[in-house]
């Protein structure tokens, strides 16, 4: 189990069929994700604009990138282009923007919106009622260039794993709630919840995107 590519695969294994798994490559090298990249993976997390752009420009093509951490406005621009999916769309604004810069680029693109579900207060993301307003309001319809596919969440970071599983529980209920509306732009099929500490739990929740990092590319320096 010491390479990428059997700790990839073990991963994988433990996943339902229908269960993303978004290798984070935040903070590696390309050559490590070359080699999750020889053993079939496509899907690649990063958290911080210039590295996503970076890695993107030197790395091959049909890498799907998912852009999992905060993203300011100002930095839109430069993913625009190219981008599989935003996990984390926190305010109305920073999706007014992907949606302005989505159709410079002509393109549609992909969006989760982040909500709070963890008793941090310095995490980013919707409460609840206002995901429910964001997606139900008028607003959103103007946003031809952006969809909605889902929603992402981040559970406390503690031991105490009944609250993990209640936290993600919160989001699957809300997911399932928002999931048969017939909304405009709206198209729910991503739950994206779960981390290298908490993935396992998350599955049980009804995770079907989960974001792993550390369990695959080792701890971060
Ligand atoms: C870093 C990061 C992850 C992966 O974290 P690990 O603990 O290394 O698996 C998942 N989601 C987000 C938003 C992150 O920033």
């Amino acid at each position: 189990m010491n390479s990428i590519k059997d700790r990839l695969q073990a991963i994988s294994n433990e996943l339902p069929d229908d269960c993303t798994l978004v290798a984070v490559s935040k903070t590696k090298s390309n050559e490590a994700i070359l080699e999750a990249y020889e053993a079939g993976h496509r899907d690649l997390g990063e958290n911080k604009v210039q590295e996503l752009v970076a890695k993107a420009e030197a790395l091959p093509d049909d890498i799907r990138w998912h852009m999992i951490g905060h993203l300011q406005r100002n930095k839109v621009k430069y993913i625009a282009p190219f981008v599989h999916l935003i996990h984390g769309v926190d305010t109305p604004k920073l999706l007014r923007e992907i949606n302005k810069q989505a159709l410079k680029n002509e393109r549609v693109i992909d969006c989760l919106i982040q909500v709070h579900i963890g008793s941090e207060e310095t995490k980013f993301g919707f409460s609840e009622s206002e995901t429910v307003e964001l997606l139900r309001g008028n607003d959103l319809k103007e946003l031809s260039y952006v969809r909605v596919k889902g929603l992402m969440g981040m559970a406390t970071y503690t031991s105490d794993e009944s609250q993990i599983a209640s936290e993600f529980r919160k989001l699957k209920d809300l997911y399932n709630s928002l999931g048969d509306s017939n909304l405009e732009n709206v198209v729910f099929e991503v739950l994206s919840m779960g981390m290298s500490g908490d993935y396992k739990i998350a599955l049980q929740e009804g995770s079907n995107m989960v974001r792993i990092g550390s369990s695959i590319f080792g701890a971060r320096g």
